[in-house]
């Protein structure tokens, strides 16, 4: 590292991630203060590359939100509706096995599977429809449920607990839980923007729970909305603490909080800027030294951002998604999906070389096309 490029308040902040010491909370908060943004990319560059060498990763998926029908009302979303609501949706599994079938035949190696907390569906429609995804093709890997459904599918619709509602789940295919509801840990924060979603402490539990029998999640971060630097470096923190304990986070995913929609107490934030979005990712990269993946979700930042924080500490750019609605429910303008070229262009202009990946970013090959055959959807299915 060119130390004549990094001001003097943030040389020993640098020379310590050089040496490959840990930062402090408070040293992550003084680099959430900077405003050199260049040499917060050249400290964060470090890590990456320590970590992942020149290559950045992508993901073939397909997102699927098989309902908005939400008993909670968080003030950040504008995806979720009550069953009166003229915007509210629930797919039938029919009509979910048909559109994942449709991209399994486009390559896809992963579908990823969030909805509300739905108060009707039955357990039996959870556990079909994760076995019927399943029989399509083994080895689609299976990313579902943010810990906050978990939750909600273990105390409301499963009534056991949480662990064996994992387990429940895992049996009937689930691969891995979703980073999604980690918003913000501060309890303050989290009563006004999302009141009655869990705690940090649930949600981190769920996950703790999920890796202690082995499994994997990514785990996130919602900012730019009412919470402070401090709050940032805390949540931080607390990922960075249950990572010691486990090791069971691959990838951290931050976005900023859409405002297109925006009402109540969220009514006069403006979206995040570039500025912000590229210094979070690169605070979020110097910090969490024990998660080795960075992911830039391109849905939130557009892909041309993302291209540039290839730059910032990250090395993920996420991957197709084929049909993305939360954020754009919520007026994002970036689009519903990417393309496998789109990705490997924007890795490659970045100067790095760009791999696939598998859920827990692992290098892979593409799927060849005889196999994506085989994973068409049953004879008694007309799909469109
Ligand atoms: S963020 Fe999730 S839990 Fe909150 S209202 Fe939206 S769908 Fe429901």
């Amino acid at each position: 590292m060119n130390y004549q490029l990094i001001p003097k308040e943030l040389r020993w902040i640098a020379e310590k991630v050089e040496a490959q010491q840990r930062i402090s909370e408070a040293d992550a908060l003084r680099l959430y203060q900077a405003n050199d943004l260049n040499a917060l990319g050249m400290i964060a560059n470090v890590v990456r590359e320590r970590k992942n060498g020149n290559y950045a990763t992508y993901i073939h998926n397909r997102y699927i939100n098989y309902s908005n029908i939400c008993i909670l009302s968080c003030q950040f979303c504008a995806f979720a509706a009550k069953k009166r609501d003229a915007h509210a949706f629930e797919y039938a599994i029919d009509e979910i096995v048909c559109a994942v079938s449709d991209a399994l035949r486009l390559g896809i190696t992963e579908v990823h599977m969030v909805g509300g907390l739905h108060p009707t569906l039955k357990k039996e429609w959870y556990l079909d429809l994760l076995r019927r995804l399943r029989a399509l093709d083994p080895q689609l890997h299976i990313k579902a449920f943010t810990a906050i459904e978990v939750r909600h599918l273990a105390q409301r619709i499963f009534r056991i607990p949480i662990r064996d509602t994992l387990e429940t789940l895992r049996e009937a295919g689930l691969g891995s839980i979703t980073g999604g509801g980690a918003e913000i840990f501060d309890p303050v924060v989290r009563d006004q923007i999302c009141r009655g979603k869990e705690t940090a402490a649930e949600w981190l539990n769920v996950h703790r729970m999920w890796h202690s029998m082995g499994g994997r999640s990514t785990c996130t971060m919602l900012y730019g909305h009412i919470e402070t630097l401090d709050h940032r470096a805390d949540h931080l923190r607390q990922l960075r603490q249950l990572q010691d304990e486990t090791g069971g986070f691959t990838g951290f995913v931050p976005f900023a909080f859409e405002p297109s929609q925006s009402h109540g107490i969220l009514a006069h934030i403006k979206r995040a800027s570039a500025f912000e979005q590229l210094r979070n990712l690169a605070v979020s990269r110097i910090y969490l030294d024990n998660i080795d993946h960075l992911t830039a979700y391109w849905v939130s930042l557009g892909l041309p951002l993302a291209q540039v924080s290839l730059s910032y500490g990250v090395d993920d750019l996420h991957g197709t998604i084929l049909e993305e609605k939360i954020f754009h429910m919520a007026g994002a303008t970036t689009p519903q999906q990417q393309t496998v070229a789109a990705l490997e262009h924007a890795i490659r202009e970045a100067g790095r070389e760009p791999v696939q990946r598998d859920s827990h970013y692992r290098h892979i090959s593409p799927r060849p096309t005889s196999e994506r055959h085989a994973a068409s959807p049953p004879p008694e299915l007309a799909c469109a």
